[in-house]
């Protein structure tokens, strides 16, 4: 799974705690925090328990790590027995049996990927490990022009079939190459809140590598006030508060993996249509969805289409988006219509 630098909501959501402490009561529970390491990132997860809920905090820890190894042991291309490195390691014209689940993810993916016109597009991981954001190669070069319009001529989600009974995959062509980082931590977050609820759990925050998912309340009558972090390099800090309530929202920024050469950054996002990485303004996007799957690649559809194109397709799909747009020396901000509930009142 792709790497992905520390992240920030979770500190703003504890920081957002320790601001409002303030207004609540002090009868409140303790909330319970459980944080780890998944998918080359870390995640965090936050409970606030009714009075008469009983939590074992081992069983529970034990059940979320058990259920994200699983995924991870699924959907990784760090991981040589993988589905998808299954996948990726067979030649073009063979059906390979994958798990149920992630079938489920990469028909999603597929969805998106035909929604947004090739924007998402998650065999696009060839691109990806040329331009070194893949698991072997560090990113610093420019890779040749001539290899990149190769590679992207041959890729294309159009050449990727899915068969459902039993779940299997087959490339049309020898280059397409599985990546599912831009929408499998948004899978686990909604796998994670599942385990919750199966545990009676109402009343928490998930998150994995930047994306989350809340439900329920903070503490009594306060919901969920979550940061959408500032696209800034050198310092972490909040560009905007949201009321999530109970949603789920995810961020694509140019501004945490990326590599600069000559000047320029080349960001880990890859526009699928000309195989370079994306080179708009656009700094960040944040989508809130019913699935933290959808929201994790909706963002990443919205951050290739750039400021104007994205916006539209956001406006067109009832996408609730805010994008910060690099202006100047600062950044400006837009919002779609579906957006404007969120921001605190
Ligand atoms: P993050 O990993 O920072 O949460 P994203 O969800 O946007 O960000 O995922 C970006 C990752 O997805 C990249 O590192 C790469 O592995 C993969 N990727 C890059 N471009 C695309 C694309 N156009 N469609 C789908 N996946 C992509
Ligand atoms: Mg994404």
């Amino acid at each position: 799974m792709k790497r992905r630098l520390a992240v920030l909501f979770v500190l703003i959501a504890v920081a957002g705690s320790i601001f409002y402490l303030n207004k609540f009561s002090t009868t409140d529970n303790h909330p319970i925090l459980i944080s780890g390491n998944t998918m080359g990132t870390s995640y965090h997860l936050k409970i606030v328990p009714t009075p008469d809920s009983l939590i074992d905090r081992q069983q529970l820890n034990a059940q979320i790590t058990a259920r994200l190894d699983d995924i991870d042991h699924k959907m990784s291309t760090y991981k040589t027995d993988s589905d998808l490195s299954r996948f990726n390691r067979q030649s073009a014209g063979n059906w390979v049996n994958i798990s149920s689940e992630t079938y489920f993810v990469i028909q999603a993916g597929q969805k998106i990927s035909q929604l947004s016109d090739g924007a998402f597009d998650i065999t696009v991981g060839k691109l990806v490990n040329l331009w070194g954001f893949g698991p072997t190669i560090n990113a610093t070069l420019v890779p040749d022009p001539a290899t990149i319009q190769q590679l992207q001529s041959n890729i294309g989600y159009q050449k990727l079939e899915l068969q459902e009974q039993p779940p299997a995959l087959l490339k049309h062509s020898e280059q397409v190459y599985i990546d599912l980082s831009a929408i499998a931590k948004g899978y686990a977050v909604d796998a994670v809140t599942l385990v919750l609820e199966q545990n009676n759990i109402d009343n928490y925050m998930v998150e994995i590598g930047g994306e989350i998912r809340t439900h329920g309340h903070k503490n009594v009558n306060q919901p969920w006030i979550i940061g959408v972090e500032s696209p800034v390099t050198t310092e972490r800090a909040v560009q905007k508060v949201l009321h999530l309530g109970t949603a789920a929202m995810a961020t694509s920024g140019d501004y945490r993996n990326y590599f600069e050469h000559e000047g320029k950054r080349f960001s880990h996002t890859i526009d699928p249509r000309n195989g370079y990485p994306i080179g708009h303004k656009l700094a960040s996007v944040t989508v809130i969805a019913d699935s933290c799957m959808e929201a994790d690649a909706l963002a990443t559809a919205l951050m290739v289409l750039g400021p104007e194109r994205g916006m539209q397709f956001a406006e067109d799909n009832t996408i609730a988006a805010f994008m910060i747009i690099k202006q100047g020396n600062g950044f400006a901000e837009r919002q779609s219509h579906a957006f404007a509930p969120f921001f605190q009142r």
